[in-house]
């Protein structure tokens, strides 16, 4: 309960508002806002602060209620993007003047996470591969290049606003004369407006030129040189990831639709002729194909073998490449079910697409597109080549000149997948009673916690070596600040899979306590083990209770 309490120093009033809580069994009083020198001010702040708890706290009863049996919550995004804002992880950019719609920062643990997630993306895409080779083009590149490639003719967006609400809105051009605002008003299909996507800057006195709306045009426009300088042969695919910038009608649901965002993509590249020689995988994945649509069917839980056998989707290398991709998720802890794929209808399909496949997930807002997936044939090059009059033709496997098809261009927003990684490891633990974020731990923002149980110099000293050691190969923090538990769950929330607790038994025997994020299990290892018990946890290589002597604690 807060109460307002006056103090009178050096013969002036100050007030404060403070609160009693019990803290290991101990009342303490805590002060929660100064409120001023002004009796009746004071009282009036207060209300509003207290206005303000208790609205929390019933924020916080209603998502108790809908906790699931293994304490899974489904939250809205407006939900998702307070509690990103409240642990560090993604702000408003220019809050303090407001906001700027469509733009957004990452924070301390955000850019972290993000940082993990392109390394993960670039190790299974690149790195591991023999057949993928990465560049880094410019944000800003020759204009021609947009003139090539179409967008600057027709990489517009259709704005229409609602007669009911007057938001204006976006409208994709299978959807003009067909859906309504979210309000239930109708559009005004009479005064449609088209709205230029790309950004445009000057360069120099006044050189019109355009911030990318995609990678993509980099990786065609490079093609040549990549081939060239990398010793690849056909099959093979070039990635790139980096900015882009897109005008957007109306930015919205958090990071899903921003003006500024990071893209991951692939264009991969084959002699049409050539079977794809990588063999299925055996997942399965609910198939929502242009008939199924069409004829109003519900989606189909298929495997991807099966997809391409029944020529569901037309290519072998389209398939193949839309298994690797749910996988990539899926192998990062992403939940399967909250996936399908869905075919482009002719009717929005890009006019130079052989076929479009999106992967899409099950956001709290509706199933909506999380990459997309084209066979984009050899338009791109094929644009390129007419435009710059540069040969662009490569041998294939027979010895003849071609230009080779892009058979499957993965693309995929960093903050789209971002979002999804974010709502699948969302959990709420009744008993610990705080939010705990199941990340992979090789996409947690922090991998270990290091504490002293409590606050004695011994102590201290062996947590600071042990941090030293860590922080040669992870991002790891010291945290000697509250009790054990609210440490505990200080980390719980931000996705910290492990915590590392310093006490008695460590300076007379060289043990460490490491305690599991998802479980609170805990186990007890020498600290001459703990870097190398660490890393298998971390790569997934033990199960936890197997790493170490699994002990009983009163706090969890
Ligand atoms: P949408 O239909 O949602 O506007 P799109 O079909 O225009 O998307 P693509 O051009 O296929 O998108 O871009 C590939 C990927 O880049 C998308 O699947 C998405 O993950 C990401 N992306 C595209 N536009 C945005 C945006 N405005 N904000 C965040 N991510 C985006």
């Amino acid at each position: 309960m807060a109460f307002v309490v006056k103090k009178t120093i050096s013969g002036n009033d100050y007030y404060y508002l403070n609160e009693n809580k019990r803290v290991d069994g101990k009342v303490k009083t805590k002060t929660i806002a100064y409120l001023g020198k002004v009796k009746k001010d004071a009282k009036k702040k207060a209300e509003e602060i207290i206005r303000k708890m208790n609205k929390v706290k019933k924020k916080k009863i209603i998502q108790i209620e809908q906790v699931g049996k293994l304490g899974k919550v489904n939250i809205s995004i407006d939900d998702m993007t307070s509690f990103c804002k409240r642990k560090g992880f993604v702000f408003r950019s220019g809050d303090i003047y407001g906001g700027f719609s469509g733009f957004w920062d990452f924070g301390p643990v955000g850019v972290e996470m993000k940082n993990n997630l392109k390394k993960l993306w670039w190790d299974y895409h690149v790195k591991n591969r023999d057949d993928v080779v990465g560049i880094d083009g410019a944000i800003i590149t020759h204009p021609k290049v947009w003139k090539a490639s179409g967008h600057v003719e027709s990489f517009n967006d259709v704005l229409v606003i609602c007669k009911k609400c007057k938001k204006p809105n976006k409208a994709d051009k299978n959807e003009i004369g067909k859906i309504k605002c979210d309000c239930g008003g109708d559009y005004d299909w009479d005064n449609l407006k088209n709205i230029e996507q790309m950004f445009k800057t000057t360069v120099g006195l006044d050189t019109l030129a355009y911030l990318r709306p995609e990678t993509a045009q980099l990786i065609f426009t490079n093609f040549k040189f990549v081939y060239n300088t990398s010793r690849l042969k056909l099959p093979f695919g070039i990635a790139q990831i980096g900015k882009s910038f897109r005008n957007e009608i109306a930015p919205r649901d958090f990071l899903f639709r921003l003006r500024e965002f990071e893209q991951m993509e692939i264009e991969y590249f084959s002699d049409p002729n050539e079977k794809c020689p990588y063999k299925f995988g055996k997942s399965w994945i609910l198939v929502y194909s242009e008939e199924m649509q069409k004829k109003n069917k519900e989606p189909v839980k298929m495997k991807f073998k099966e997809i391409y056998e029944k020529k569901i989707i037309k290519t072998d290398w389209h398939a193949y490449w839309l298994e690797q991709e749910f996988m990539w998720f899926v192998s990062l802890g992403a939940n399967p079910d909250n996936f399908r794929i869905r075919q482009h209808v002719s009717e929005e399909k890009s006019h130079y697409a052989l076929d479009t496949w999106d992967l899409e997930y099950n956001f709290p807002f509706g199933w909506k597109e999380l990459q997309g997936m084209a066979n984009r044939t050899n338009f791109d090059l094929r644009q390129h080549q007419e435009n710059s009059n540069v040969n662009l033709q490569i041998m294939n496997n027979k010895g003849q000149k071609i230009l080779p098809h892009v058979v499957a261009e993965p693309s995929q927003g960093v903050e789209r997948a971002m979002l999804v990684f974010l709502f699948d490891s969302y959990y709420y633990d009744k008993k610990r009673n705080n939010v705990v974020l199941k990340l992979h731990p090789q996409l947690a923002p922090i991998k270990a916690a290091v504490f002293p149980i409590v606050k004695r110099k011994e102590f201290e000293k062996i947590a600071v070596d042990i941090i030293k050691d860590l922080r040669k190969d992870w991002n790891v923090v010291y945290d000697k600040s509250g009790s054990i538990g609210r440490r505990y769950s200080r980390n719980d929330e931000i996705g910290t899979p492990y915590c590392i607790t310093i006490d008695e038994d460590s300076m007379k025997n060289n043990n460490v306590t490491i305690r599991d994020r998802n479980t609170t299990k805990q186990i007890k290892v020498k600290i001459s083990n703990l870097k190398n018990i660490l890393r298998k946890l971390i790569d997934e290589e033990i199960k936890f209770e197997k790493a170490g002597k699994l002990i009983s604690t009163r706090i969890k």
